[in-house]
C-alpha cells in the first residue's frame, strides 16, 4: 500500500465522538504495551502518527486515522493493564463494545497479540465477538523479531493448535523490521474492499 496520505481526525469516547464520515474502518485492538501503536506506525510508514507509550494503559480513548482518504484506522484503547482500576476496565469494555457493536462502516478488526505471550483472555473475547460482528478478525502476532525464523514457526504452530486455527491465517509481523506489513496490507484492503496499490 502506497501511503499518500495518514493524519489523526480525532479522539473519542462515545458514539457523538466519532467522525461523521463513510470511510471502511479498520479497528486495531490488543493488550496495552502489545505493540499497536507501533505496528500502525509501521503499517503507515510514519514514525510518530501514534504515539508509543511509555507506560502502559494510559490511552483511554478511541483514536481515528485517515490513510489516503480511502479508509480509517481505528486505534481502540489497550486492555489488560493489570493495575488498572476495575472501573477503568469496565469503562474500556463499554467502549470498545459500543463502538464495534455500534460502527456500521466497521469492515475488519485486527487483534494483536504478543507472539512470546500467545492469545490470552481478553483478546479471545475479542476474536469471539467478531462472528456476531460478521467481521473477521485478522490475528497478528508482533514483536515476531525477537525470535529466530525456525522459533518463529515452532510458536506459531503451537499457539494455532491451542486456539484451534489454521497457522497460515495467522499473520507474523515485527514493527522494527516491517515484517509481515504487506501481507496485513493485502488483508486489510482484500476484506474492505480496496484496491491494493
Ligand atoms: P502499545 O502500548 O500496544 O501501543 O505498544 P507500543 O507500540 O507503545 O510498544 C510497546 C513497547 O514494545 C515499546 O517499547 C516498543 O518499542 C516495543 N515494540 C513494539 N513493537 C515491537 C516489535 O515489533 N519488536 C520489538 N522488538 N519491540 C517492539
Amino acid at each position: 500500500m502506497k501511503i499518500l496520505k495518514a493524519e489523526f481526525i480525532k479522539s473519542g469516547t462515545r458514539p457523538p465522538d466519532w467522525p461523521k464520515h463513510f470511510l471502511p474502518e479498520v479497528a486495531f485492538g490488543g493488550r496495552s504495551n502489545v505493540g499497536k501503536s507501533s505496528l500502525i506506525n509501521s503499517l503507515v510508514n510514519r514514525k510518530k502518527l501514534v504515539k508509543v507509550s511509555g507506560t502502559p494503559g494510559h490511552t483511554q480513548l478511541i483514536n481515528f486515522f485517515n490513510v489516503n482518504d480511502k479508509l480509517c484506522l481505528v486505534d481502540l484503547p489497550g486492555y489488560g493493564y493489570a493495575k488498572a482500576p476495575l472501573v477503568e476496565k469496565e469503562q474500556w469494555g463499554h467502549m470498545i463494545e459500543g463502538y464495534l457493536f455500534g460502527r456500521k462502516q466497521l469492515r475488519a478488526m485486527v487483534v494483536i497479540m504478543d507472539l512470546r505471550r500467545g492469545i490470552e483472555e481478553d483478546d479471545m473475547m475479542l476474536v469471539k465477538a467478531a462472528p456476531e460482528l460478521k467481521i473477521q478478525p485478522i490475528l497478528v502476532f508482533t514483536k515476531a523479531d525477537k525470535f529466530s525464523r525456525a522459533q518463529r514457526k515452532k510458536r506459531c504452530g503451537e499457539i494455532a493448535k491451542e486456539m484451534g486455527e489454521d497457522p497460515d491465517k495467522m499473520l507474523l509481523y515485527s514493527s522494527k523490521d516491517h515484517m509481515g506489513r504487506e501481507e496485513l496490507w493485502g488483508r486489510i484492503t482484500q476484506l474492505c474492499n480496496l484496491d491494493e496499490e
